[in-house]
């Protein structure tokens, strides 16, 4: 299905379109709908309990508006940037690296500096995608994609929405080592909407301006801590590493995690494990996995300070699309918290036995150096603490060299190495501080939906009719089931509809009752949203003396199986949380009803 034809029906079924309709429409904004807000915190939930709650990590929701001086330490400010081209014709805007990219084939223009952009689009004879006008000449400018705001009135605070949710992890952490006992390793997740001013929204909740990101935080210690590989070293995983990349004719590695570790094709453990628990996630909520893999960043595409990156990619529409990232960010994130932040972003590791180490100090006379350099003596005796650290053999003459001041105002000084008074001590530490890595893995969960809409859609015939349907897994459907009295002018059987749908929603079911139309129809209904089953009161079910029974269809297979109502919440329950439909077949035996045709 083309990628416009599932943006046309997530919004005629409900699952989501495009905001603010009645002005004009936003580009970039989407309104989840009944369907779709379901759908999506079913996924959230699901994210939750893999990421969260079972790797025995804790969640936190911070705020979506922070202060400038956060995106400055973070690096936001001065290079979340995209490259802009504008039309000099009909002034539209537009992502220079894309227009470069479907051009020329290149696969990461991005990585380019601007003026070889220019270049590009010049050479390609690149034209604006909107009104054909040639783009050759147009400057190629950096465009940052925070949206700014004020905090407070008048001359408050300048501050960003947040463009990821992993910010809000980093600046807490001083808070948020106490409460895990400055114990490594710890994983904070955080679910919640990250905002990008994004130059060209398009593909529906592909690039958005709004969107939710579930994030993890890893926080280890790089000489001690190790992930536990075991649990995930057997999961298959189809890989497609930078070198594959750029060969002509590079292929994927079907391989497995712990083989793909133990040959360092990927390059960390710890992002080893959480491609294989990520890789055991995507099956569990319905990602095909034939349409999706793992593609390791290229070398330009990588952050700096990253050391091994992958992205999960999935096909939707016959194109890639990056649906989560995972990175191994050294100590980047914490060191320049801690370097802008006023709180202390490291933690203290424990020695198993205290060491005894020798320690280089000075206790410099300031009653000599004040008179002697006046403003610039706390600066001297600072320097000559630092200098005793790094160099102690610089205090072996009868005078030490030190330097203070920035710039231009840098200036030499020699202080006597009396007044400086230095000396080796031998002192005993318990340990010593250290800045945590990070490894984040970080989803995407609008484009994780749109994957899933896209992976789910399918076509087939039932009764000599044709008939689409979303084949979602039971946990992630909108609706865990359907209600249906199979006729409507018969009081027994309405009844027991009522209370089988209230009974059902008592024990936390998401149920739809519907009871207008043919029984045919109410199917199809449920089908195209990704009901998974379809309960049916009927005549049979509340005649004789035995117990009350209903029927239950599989939205996929269309069998039926006749089940006891008193049994029916907990064996809805249980096809939610992995059962399969083939066990009640087996308890309950199949049923060849007639109902889809002898509905009045
Ligand atoms: P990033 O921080 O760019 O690696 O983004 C992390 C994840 O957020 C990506 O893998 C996407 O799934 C998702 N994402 C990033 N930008 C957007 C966007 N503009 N619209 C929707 N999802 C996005």
């Amino acid at each position: 299905m083309a990628g416009a034809e599932l943006v046309e029906l997530a919004k005629r079924r409900g699952f989501f379109f495009g905001a603010n309709g009645a002005y004009g429409g936003t580009a970039g904004f989407y309104t989840f709908g009944p369907q779709g807000a379901a759908l999506k915190r079913n996924l959230e939930d699901a994210w939750r309990d893999r990421f969260t709650l079972r790797e025995g990590n804790r969640e936190i929701e911070a705020p979506t508006v922070m202060p400038e001086a956060v995106f400055e330490a973070s690096g936001h400010l001065e290079g979340f940037d995209d490259m802009l081209v504008e039309c000099g014709e009909c002034g539209e805007s537009h992502r220079a690296d894309h227009l470069v990219e479907d051009a020329t084939g290149i696969e990461d223009a991005e990585a380019l500096p601007g003026e070889e952009v220019e270049e590009l689009i010049r050479d390609h004879d690149v034209a604006c995608p909107s009104c054909g006008s040639p783009l050759a000449g147009r400057d190629v400018e950096d465009f940052n994609l925070m949206f700014a705001t004020d905090i407070g009135p008048g001359d408050g605070q300048p501050g960003y929405l947040r463009p990821e949710t992993a910010q809000g992890i980093f600046v807490e952490f001083p808070r948020l080592k106490e409460y895990a006992r400055g114990s490594l390793p710890f994983g904070i997740t955080q679910i919640g909407p990250a905002y990008r001013n994004e130059i060209s929204p398009r593909g529906g909740l592909l690039r958005l301006r709004e969107f939710t990101q579930a994030e993890l935080e890893q926080f280890i210690d790089p000489e001690a801590d190790e992930p536990p590989l075991d649990r995930v070293e057997d999961v298959e995983v189809r890989l497609y590493p930078a070198t594959a990349q750029d060969e002509e004719d590079g292929e994927y590695l079907d391989t497995t995690v712990g083989e793909a570790v133990a040959e360092g094709i990927i390059g960390s453990p710890w992002v080893g494990y959480y491609l294989g628990v990520a890789q055991e996630w995507y099956e569990r909520v319905g990602v095909d996995t034939d349409r999706f893999r793992f593609r390791q960043h290229l070398a330009g595409e990588r952050a700096h300070y990253a050391a091994d990156c992958w992205d999960a990619e999935s096909e939707v529409d016959g194109d890639w699309i990056e649906i989560a990232g995972f990175a191994y960010r050294g100590d980047y994130d914490l060191s320049k918290h801690d370097a802008y932040g006023d709180d202390s972003f490291t933690v203290f590791k424990r020695y198993d036995e205290p060491k005894t180490v020798e320690r280089a100090t000075v206790d410099p006379d300031m009653s000599v150096l004040g008179p002697e350099f006046g403003g610039d003596a706390a600066a001297v005796a600072e320097a000559l603490e630092t200098l005793a650290g790094r160099d102690p053999d610089a205090f072996e003459g009868e005078t030490v060299t030190v330097e203070v001041g920035e710039g231009d105002e840098r200036e030499t000084h020699e202080v006597d190495a009396d007044v400086a008074s230095f000396s080796i001590e031998t002192v005993t530490e318990s340990g010593e501080h250290i800045t945590p890595h990070v490894v984040e893995p970080s989803f995407g969960v609008g484009r994780t939906v749109q994957t899933l809409l896209a992976h789910a859609y399918e076509t087939d015939e039932v009764d000599g009719e044709e008939r689409t349907y979303l084949s979602l897994a039971p946990e992630i459907a909108p609706r865990d089931a359907a209600v249906f009295p199979l006729v409507t002018n018969d009081e027994p059987l309405t009844d027991l509809a009522d209370r089988v749908a209230s009974d059902l929603r008592a024990a936390g079911l998401a149920v739809a009752y519907d009871d207008s139309g043919s029984i045919g129809r109410r199917y199809r209904r449920q089908d195209e949203v990704g009901t998974p089953f379809c309960v049916t009161v009927d005549r049979d079910g509340v005649e004789g003396d035995g117990p009350e029974t209903v029927t239950v269809r599989e939205r996929d297979s269309a069998a039926q199986v006749r089940v006891p109502v008193a049994d029916l919440a907990d064996e809805l329950a249980a096809l939610r949380t992995g059962g399969t439909f083939d066990d009640l077949i087996d308890r309950y035996g199949s049923v060849d009803t007639d109902v889809e045709t002898t509905e009045n």
